[in-house]
């Protein structure tokens, strides 16, 4: 039982939750598992962090670290009850140092108010996951985030400097520099960055930033085939040009958000579509944006729609932004996968996808996601029953093994969490996997941070 009083000694009890409608709150995350935890802390300092983790680690107490809860692989979701940790009162950005092209925050900041407000100062913070307007930047540190932006500008690891760090003892750690170069003694920043909250808190994080890029203009291509579509986004990149964002459409993720909210009309005889994104000065953008264009037009398009201001691609993009909502339409229940493999491979692990649904025909199954890294968003909508979830879990199973057989990866962005803990081993061979067992030992002995997820 966890002492409500000791905590309530710690950080107050203003910022101790006990009730079960406050708590119920805390047992979700994106992936709509339901733990209840037996209390939730809100915790506005390091101090504060620091005193849970000491009581909770002399009490064996599972500690949960929890950002918005928007994961989609059970990150925060507290599986064996304990302390829910909420950072979202640690929500100030300390400074940003425009001559350092460096931010410092709070684990608790929303991504886009840091995006937004390094705006103020001309500066760029590119992570950029289609979540950005409701997760923080600590979810996004723990579980490596990715975005649209991936392919010209990497992910959250790329821009982590470093990182106030409270481990599971209580004690406080610093690791990495505020430099953009620092190569003294083993990488521990990078060893947190998608640690997925089981190696140590996170309190504070100091970001690079990039000057802001002056002008975007974007290309929205339709083509009749999704060989044509994946032929010419490898020539766009092997033509040695390198969009912001570079994404992938498939006929079933078009046929869901046609008759959905948005402007753009589709045609029938269209079957696969490539979003693209070119940033820069303007007169690089000018010129990148016409080869592009005409890259496009040598690969048997229906049609190019481009966008030069603001609202012209807001419209383009919200052909892309309504698919996740749009494949409710055809049915209640959905599995997002987020698989990579090398782009070379794209094609490939595509007619895999489409020969493992024939095994499956009662399931539907929609792809779409950062072709330009790789990374398809594999969605497999399914109905109530258990039947069908089987079903979808066994094609997944498929999928999986299809992308590690292929030199891919199981997660691109997402995380392991627990949804995908059983799957570890598929992509992870045995002596890596016991020295990240060895690692979280070190760091956590009694393990009670973030028990129940990434090794099963
Ligand atoms: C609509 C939608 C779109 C999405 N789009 C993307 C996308 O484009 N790209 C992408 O990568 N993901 C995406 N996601 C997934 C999710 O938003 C990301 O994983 C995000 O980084 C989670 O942030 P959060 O604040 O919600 O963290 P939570 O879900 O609360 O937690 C995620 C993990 O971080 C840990 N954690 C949280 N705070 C801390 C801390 N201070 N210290 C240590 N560990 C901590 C938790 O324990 C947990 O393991 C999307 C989700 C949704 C619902």
């Amino acid at each position: 039982m966890v002492s409500l009083n000791a905590l309530k000694g710690f950080v107050g009890k203003e910022n101790v939750l006990s009730t079960l409608e406050d708590r119920i709150c805390y047992a979700y995350d994106g992936t709509k598992q339901k733990y209840i935890p037996d209390v939730v802390v809100r915790p506005r300092s390091t101090q504060h962090v620091s005193d849970v983790l000491r009581f909770a680690n002399e009490h064996e107490i599972p500690v949960y670290p929890r950002g918005a809860g928007s994961g989609l692989t059970g990150g925060a979701v507290p599986v064996q009850g304990g302390i829910v940790l909420d950072f979202t009162h640690m929500n100030k950005i300390l400074e940003i140092v425009p001559e350092d092209l460096t931010a410092t925050v709070e684990p608790g900041v929303v991504t886009q108010i840091l995006q937004n407000e390094a705006a103020k100062y001309k500066l760029f913070y590119p992570p950029d996951p289609a979540s950005a307007a409701f997760s923080t930047i600590g979810g996004n540190v723990a579980e490596c985030s990715g975005g649209i932006t991936g392919l010209k500008y990497g992910v959250t690891r790329d821009y982590i400097l470093s990182l106030e760090v409270v481990l599971a003892d209580g004690s406080v750690i610093h690791t990495g520099r505020k430099t953009l170069k620092s190569v003294t003694g083993y990488d521990l920043t990078r060893l947190f960055v998608g640690s997925e909250g089981t190696l140590g808190v996170f309190t504070q994080i100091t970001v690079k930033l990039l000057p802001l890029p002056e002008k975007i203009e974007t290309l929205l291509v339709f083509f009749a085939t999704p060989q044509d579509a994946v032929r010419t986004a490898s020539l766009i990149i092997s033509n040695n040009l390198l969009p912001r964002a570079l994404e992938f459409i498939d006929k079933s993720s078009i046929d869901c958000i046609k008759g959905y909210k948005q402007e753009v009309q589709i045609p029938d005889e269209v079957n696969a579509l490539l979003l693209i994104d070119v940033d820069g000065k303007e007169t690089s953008v000018k010129a990148e944006i016409s080869l592009i264009e005409k890259i496009a037009m040598e690969n048997q398009p229906l049609r190019v729609v481009s966008a030069k201001t603001a609202q012209e691609r807001d419209t383009l993009w919200e052909v892309r932004r309504v698919i996740s909502p749009a494949l409710y339409n055809i049915a209640p229940f959905k599995i997002n996968e987020d698989i990579c493999v090398p782009r070379s491979r794209i094609l490939e692990a595509l007619n895999r996808i489409a020969e493992s649904h024939k095994r499956y025909p009662s399931l539907k199954v929609a792809n779409f996601g950062h072709i330009g890294d790789g990374n398809i968003h594999v969605n497999i909508m399914y109905d109530e029953g258990d039947k069908q979830r089987m079903q979808a879990e066994n094609m997944i199973e498929e999928i999986l093994r299809t992308t590690v057989e292929l030199g891919g990866t199981i997660s691109g962005e997402h995380g392991i969490g627990n949804v995908k803990s059983a799957f570890l081993s598929l992509e992870i061979p045995p002596q890596e996997l016991r020295i990240m067992k060895d690692i979280k030992h070190l760091l956590d002995p009694k393990g009670i941070l973030n028990p129940g997820k990434m090794f099963v």
